[in-house]
């Protein structure tokens, strides 16, 4: 009697397990299932790799990116095969990492069976087993190539018309060089009429301090067109450390007869001895130049006076800053956000590069450029750039 009800017992028991059992294998094969549809239908690519390089799983996105007709085409392969060459030191390395227990993201080429060539960018991310050890490298990878060829021919119009700039400032400011130039010739000439009467009566010692003035000058109207040649000639970076009221100056210098003749009063506010800054000067030339022609531009039509202040000071321990203010029109609030975007432009001829020009310039050095928001009338645009000592000089 009572073993047949331990054996009912029992078979009852069991029949509960299998069942069960039946169920958690049942619903392990549908969450099987269910991922399988979620990453066959996603539409970046998802795929297992094995240390060595191995893919151990791929889904039908990433095939196409691989222009794969079937997945043998590429399960079982290396991904070597599709890295491009000189993007393999990095995926090798991103594969070290992730084994290492990291998550990293590369962007790299790779080429498709048909020779097509595409820029990925790949997060990947290591898979572990029940046991905690890394046993697959998981990446999800979508084709940046469209974005990739925007930026490479954003740059390149940034590059072009960087030059063009330049070269157009030069145009404006032309007339200010013919200006400073006709004071040293204008001397010269003097002083070689002054030396012929010299030479000539016998006085020496007077033609000798002459002819030492004739070569000052020389030197000055040379100095003169050596600067005209920085701004003009298309260098690459050329960093130095430099007194940031020098650069001004010189700005100022040349930009003279353009401020005279458009009848603007400029004023100068320095600091006594700023600390010096690591800058490319000609580049920090080219923000002064596009900020002073801006705001000489955005005056023109004022019939109470032009004026223009350019002051510069230090701030914290290690940044200058520098500050242009003009008495113009201002920027309305609805333009503020987007002055420094490319392209944007409120001129009928205008590129609208100036400023985003400015900026990256900026930040190339470490600094930064933003328009002031202010209660007075007229635009007030900032820049700071560090010190020597904040740019580890
Ligand atoms: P562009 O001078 O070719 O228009 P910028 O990038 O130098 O290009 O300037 C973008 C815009 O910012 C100008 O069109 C103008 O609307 C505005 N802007 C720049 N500087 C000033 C300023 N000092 N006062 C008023 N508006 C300015």
């Amino acid at each position: 009697m009572f073993p047949d009800i331990y054996a009912l017992i029992l078979l009852l028991l069991l029949g509960t397990v299998s069942v069960f059992a039946w169920r958690m294998k049942r619903r392990l094969v549908d969450n099987d299932i269910r991922l399988r549809t979620i990453i066959e239908s996603e539409p970046e690519c998802v795929k297992l790799q094995s240390c060595d390089g191995v893919v151990l799983e791929m889904n039908a996105a990433g095939l196409q990116l691989l222009e794969a007709k079937t997945p043998a085409e590429v399960i079982g392969h290396k991904v070597y095969e599709f890295v491009c060459r000189e993007h393999i030191p990095d995926y090798q390395a991103l594969t070290r990492d992730v084994f290492a227990g990291q998550k990293r993201v590369l962007e790299f080429q790779v080429m498709g069976r048909e020779g097509t060539r595409r820029w990925l960018e790949t997060n990947a991310t290591p898979l572990q087993d029940k046991h905690g050890n890394i046993s697959a490298l998981l990446a999800i990878t979508r084709d940046i190539s469209h974005r990739k060829l925007l930026e490479k021919e954003l740059q390149q119009k940034q590059m072009e018309l960087h030059h063009v700039c330049r070269v157009s400032t030069i145009g404006e400011v032309a007339s200010g060089i013919a200006h400073e130039l006709n004071q040293p010739l204008c001397a010269i000439s003097s002083l070689a009429e002054t030396c012929v009467f010299l030479a000539e009566t016998g006085n020496h010692d007077k033609l000798m301090a002459k002819l030492d003035s004739i070569v000052r000058e020389s030197q000055r109207a040379n100095h003169i067109v050596s600067r005209v040649r920085g701004v003009a000639t298309h260098k690459r970076h050329n960093k130095a450390t430099t007194d940031i009221l020098q650069i001004i100056e010189d700005v100022i210098s040349l930009t003279k007869h353009y401020l005279e003749s458009n009848t603007v009063r400029l004023s100068i506010r320095a600091e006594e001895s700023l600390p010096r800054v690591y800058v490319d000067k000609i580049q920090i030339e080219q923000v002064l130049f596009n900020l002073i022609r801006n705001a000489v531009e955005a005056m023109a039509a004022n019939t109470h006076g032009r004026e223009l202040t350019i002051a510069a000071k230090g701030i914290q321990a290690d940044q200058v800053l520098v500050e242009l203010r003009d008495n113009g029109p201002g920027i309305p609030e609805a333009n503020q956000k987007r002055v420094t975007d490319s392209y944007f432009s409120t001129k009928e001829n205008g590129m609208g590069i100036g400023l985003s020009i400015s900026r990256s310039i900026i930040s190339a050095h470490g600094g930064r450029f933003w328009l002031e928001q202010t209660a007075l009338a007229g635009a007030c645009f900032c820049f700071s750039l560090p010190t020597t000592t904040g740019a580890g000089k």
